[in-house]
C-alpha cells in the first residue's frame, strides 16, 4: 500500500516529467530555446538546461515558496528555482539561515543543496522576455501549481514572493472553489483564512532590483522566514 509520502513523492516525479516536457506557451518556448543557444558571455561553458523549471525540495514540506518565472540566465541555465539566479542569492542564505536549507549556495542542481520542510516553486516555469510573463501565460502555467498544491499535503504556509505571486496563488485557490475577500499585498502580510487553506504570507520578491534599492533587506527576509518557523512551533506538530 502506498503512503501518503510516496503519493507525494510519485506525483511530484510524474508533474516534473510533464512539466519538463511543455509546449504549451510558443512565446516562452522560442524564448527559452533562444537564451539557451545565444547564451551569456559569462556562462559560454554552460549546457543551459533551456526547459521548463521545476519546483524543487521537500514534498513534506509545511512551507510553499512561490515565485514569478525563471531568469534567463539563472534558472533557465541551471533547471533549478532560483538556482543561478541573482534573487538565489538572497533567498538561499535566507533559507539557510532559517533551517530550511542545508547550505547557502545555490550554483547548479548537483552542488548538493536540499531544502527541508520547503518546497520551491513559480508562477510560471518558462523564463519569460523582460521577466514578465503574459496573462495567458500564467494561465497555461497555472494548473501545475494547482497540481502541486494538491499533491503537497503538510502545506501550513505558503510565502508568497511578490505582489504577482501573491495574487496568483488567491486566483489559484478561488478557482479551486474556496471563497475569501480580494486581499492586497503588503510586505510582511500573514493572511489565516480558515476553510482548510494554509496561512497566505508574503514579502517582497528577492530581486536584485529590491534588494539593491533597499526595498527588501536580509532582515526583512529573516523575519518573514521566522515568523513562519515560530508559527510551525506554535502549532507543535513537529517536522515528520
Ligand atoms: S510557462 Fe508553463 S505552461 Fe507555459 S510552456 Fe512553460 S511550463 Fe508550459
Amino acid at each position: 500500500m502506498k503512503t501518503a509520502s510516496s503519493y507525494t513523492s510519485d506525483g511530484l516525479t510524474a508533474l516534473e516529467e510533464r512539466v519538463i516536457r511543455c509546449r504549451k506557451c510558443p512565446r516562452l518556448v522560442a524564448w527559452r530555446q533562444q537564451v539557451a543557444r545565444e547564451k551569456r558571455r559569462a556562462y559560454m561553458d554552460w549546457d543551459y538546461w533551456g526547459k521548463p523549471v521545476p519546483g524543487f525540495g521537500d514534498p513534506r514540506a509545511r512551507l510553499l515558496i512561490v515565485g514569478l518565472a525563471p531568469g534567463a540566465h539563472g534558472s533557465n541555465r541551471t533547471g533549478r528555482m532560483f538556482t543561478g539566479d541573482s534573487s538565489g542569492e538572497t533567498l538561499y542564505p535566507a533559507l539557510f539561515r532559517a533551517g530550511f536549507a542545508n547550505q547557502s549556495a545555490a550554483r547548479s542542481r548537483e552542488d548538493g543543496l536540499q531544502l527541508k520542510d520547503a518546497f520551491i516553486t513559480a508562477l510560471a516555469r518558462c523564463a519569460p522576455p523582460k521577466n514578465r510573463p503574459t496573462a495567458e501565460e500564467f494561465d497555461n502555467c497555472r494548473p501545475y501549481l494547482k497540481r502541486e498544491i494538491e499533491l503537497l499535503q503538510n502545506v501550513h504556509v505558503v510565502l508568497a514572493l511578490g505582489q504577482l505571486a501573491f495574487d496568483g496563488v488567491q486566483r489559484t485557490w478561488r478557482e479551486d472553489g474556496y471563497a475569501f475577500p480580494r486581499l492586497h499585498f503588503t510586505h510582511g502580510a500573514w493572511h489565516d483564512l480558515g476553510a482548510g487553506l494554509p496561512v497566505l504570507a508574503a514579502s517582497y520578491h528577492p530581486s536584485r532590483q529590491n534588494t539593491n534599492t533597499g526595498r527588501l533587506t536580509e532582515a526583512m527576509l529573516d523575519d518573514v522566514l521566522a515568523r513562519v518557523q515560530m508559527h510551525f512551533y506554535d502549532r507543535g506538530d513537529a517536522h515528520e
